[in-house]
């Protein structure tokens, strides 16, 4: 079908709530990205998707449409994990060499990250001489004798990155068919046979209810099963930081001491050993629970990890004193109470402030700034008691106020929020 007749078509079916053909709907995906479809046109469609929704058979033939429309990878043996993006959340940093270290092999093409902390590239482009620029061969052959090999996605899927960039600014992003299949559409092209998601909700994330976190849960898994991905995932926690570390470095540093098995934030080592654990338990490794830890208390995970940052031109002995930003100022509480929350949403604007994150496309990223935060959900805190630590040249008191707001003390006790809402 002709791509102009069919977004036409398309649009006149959908705007009285109609279901559109799996051909429509590749006609259309291939015009748009072909150029063939102007924007005001699919425009209107996305408008008709967000009002009258889609039905669970047109979402995945967009899915399939849009995972087919560029380069796509095959590595059915590796397992790939996914959030739906968080503040401090360093677990693909984590659980992935933790995985490896058990025999689950990890091949993961990941993005720049948008918004307030850097994506999964930017953090590991924070370890000096780490690189990104693997030819296709040398990313399969370090897949198949380290286990581990993250490279930076290109051209994947490059429908959803246009339709994605359109929604973005025509007020169509929070529609769950469309959110679902962009997601489910890059991780197809990426070849994973094995996928945990993790989906996050709360004031960070972008789903703001445990119920609507779940229902996205439940599409990601349906669709990735029906497009050959065994799936599962799990919904964790978002309305507090993960961890203390929040920023580049920083959370590189974080990582580290994990891997190294030193004390970090019990929320995160819960959601690490988890991920990791589900991980295994997608590959029917036996005994997973006792495999992570094995990994851990051995040091078979940091060796793994420092073996795949070398892999990657990267300073391995770096690792043990990652640069940091020396500009440090602390944030003081203002008066005494229990902490009930420390908003992710406030703490991310705040090390967006500090140059940790990029506002818009392009923007460059200080990979030594961001947030070392202090207190946690539950815990007492005294007046001037340190609650954050802010690493950073770039607008410090702008980010001392967020962070200041970000803190919200009740009078009386309360109990830490758990870190892994539930699972699927
Ligand atoms: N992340 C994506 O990749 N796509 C969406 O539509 C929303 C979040």
């Amino acid at each position: 079908m002709n791509s102009v007749n069919a977004v036409i078509d398309a649009i006149e079916t959908k705007k009285f709530g109609g279901e559109l053909s799996e051909e429509l709907i590749r006609s259309v995906v291939e015009g748009y990205t072909a150029g063939e479809i102007p924007d005001y046109q699919m425009s209107s469609l996305l408008m008709a998707i967000f009002i009258h929704g889609m039905d669970y058979r047109e979402t995945l033939a967009l899915t399939r449409a849009m995972a087919e429309s560029g380069k796509t990878y095959s590595f059915p043996e590796c397992v790939d994990k996914h959030s739906t993006g968080g503040v401090g959340d360093k677990v693909s940093l984590t659980a992935l060499p933790i995985a490896a270290a058990c025999g689950a092999p990890v091949a993961k093409l990941s993005g720049r990250g948008l918004g307030a902390t850097g994506g999964t590239i930017d953090k590991l482009e924070s370890i000096p001489g780490f690189s990104f620029d693997h030819s296709e061969e040398r990313f399969a052959r370090q897949v198949e004798e380290v286990g581990l090999a993250i490279i930076e996605a290109g051209d994947l899927a490059p429908a959803d990155k246009e339709i994605y960039a359109l929604r973005d600014t025509t007020g169509t992003v929070d529609s769950l068919p469309l959110i679902g299949s962009s997601i489910v559409s890059k991780k197809v092209a990426t070849g994973a046979g094995y996928l945990l998601y993790d989906v996050k909700r709360g004031s960070g994330a972008f789903m703001k209810t445990t119920e609507d976190a779940r229902r996205l849960a439940e599409l990601l898994v349906r669709l990735s099963e029906d497009l050959d991905i065994r799936a599962s995932a799990l919904i964790t926690d978002m309305d507090n930081p993960l961890g203390s570390a929040v920023g580049n470095a920083l959370e590189v540093r974080e990582s580290v001491r994990l891997l190294k098995n030193e004390p970090v934030p019990e929320d995160l080592t819960i959601e690490v050993n988890h991920v990791a654990t589900r991980l295994l338990e997608l590959k029917d490794i036996p005994d997973a629970e006792v495999a992570v830890e094995n990994a851990l208390d051995s040091g078979a995970a940091y060796e793994k990890f420092r073996e795949f940052v070398r892999s990657q031109d990267g300073d391995a002995e770096a690792l043990e004193d990652l640069p940091v930003s020396t500009q440090i100022r602390e944030v003081e509480s203002p008066k005494d109470g229990y902490v009930s929350r420390f908003a992710a949403s406030g703490i991310g604007n705040a090390a967006l402030a500090l140059g940790a994150g990029r506002a818009k496309k392009g923007d460059e990223i200080d990979p030594g700034s961001g947030i070392e935060v202090l207190v946690w959900a539950g815990d007492p805190v005294e007046k001037n008691q340190p609650i954050a630590r802010l690493y950073g040249e770039r607008e410090g008191e702008r980010a001392e106020q967020l962070v200041l707001e970000a803190l919200e003390i009740s009078d009386e006790p309360v109990g830490p929020s758990p870190a892994i809402l539930g699972s699927l």
